[in-house]
């Protein structure tokens, strides 16, 4: 199973400051094997970015969408809109959406499931806050946001993210221990829903990595990749994290 890492930009970098990325970035990736990399730049920039990712083994994300397909919903974007611009994936129920935007748990699973239905690949994010984790109730949180999330959803075309909401942006990280226990306990919820299958959804953690503590979080057993904000945004950067050192 390849390593999954994904760039998630947030509301940064115009279109030229995309390319410009992109054009240093791409070329530099030709090298590396067993990871799917992924980066997710503003709308605005993504036509951009997929005329500069053309060719290359670089995918193409989305931050969010909404789950209809057309209509009057003045400032949305529809799952086959992002299709049309050449997006594989799209990043949903981010922390940031679900505080600054109320997303709850219902909005989550159905946009996961507009994007799976009109063939996205899905990066769900979950996490607990700092006071959701120092009153002990991390795993209840997870628990809730993946069995909500996961409603009539396939477990395919999916990984999870999981983003300790303390640890984003913040330059604190989860240690590996913290890590390896949100996800194994991520894992375990996935195949209660699951079985079987849920061996083959990727889980992501996401905060605060960067080119310094990467390799001890991917060398995690049920660590299958990353998602990253503020180092993914240097090309040097991200290039490093992508091509952290793998055990065998
Ligand atoms: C994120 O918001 O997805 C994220 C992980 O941000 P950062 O790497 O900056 O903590």
């Amino acid at each position: 199973m390849n390593y999954f890492i994904a760039a998630n930009w947030k509301m940064n970098k115009t279109i030229q400051e995309t390319r410009d990325f992109l054009k240093s970035f791409i070329p530099m990736t030709g090298g590396i094997t067993g990871v799917d990399i992924i980066v997710a730049p503003a709308f605005t920039a993504l036509l951009a970015a997929s005329d500069e990712m053309k060719g290359s083994a670089v995918q193409l994300s989305a931050q969010d969408m909404f789950w209809e397909e057309k209509g009057a919903y003045t400032g949305e974007v529809a799952p086959g809109m992002l299709l049309d611009v050449g997006c594989s994936h799209v990043i949903i129920g981010h922390s940031e959406r679900r505080q600054y935007f109320h997303e709850d748990d219902a909005v989550v699973n159905r946009k996961i499931r507009a994007a799976h239905k009109a063939g996205l690949g899905v990066i769900f994010c979950v996490g607990e806050s700092l006071d959701e984790r120092e009153s002990s109730r991390t795993f209840e949180i997870i628990k809730r946001e993946v069995e909500q999330g996961m409603v009539d959803v396939d477990p395919y075309n999916l990984v999870v993210a999981y983003e300790p909401i303390w640890a984003i942006g913040t330059g604190k990280t989860a240690t590996v221990e913290q890590a390896q226990e949100v996800h194994s306990f991520i894992r375990k919820t996935l195949r209660d829903i699951y079985g079987n299958k849920a061996d083959a959804i990727r889980i992501l953690y996401g905060g605060s990595v960067t080119p310094e503590n990467v390799d001890s979080l991917m060398a995690c057993n049920d660590v299958n990749g990353a998602l990253v904000g503020g180092a993914s945004l240097k090309s040097e950067s991200f290039y490093k994290i992508v091509s952290f050192k793998k055990e065998n």
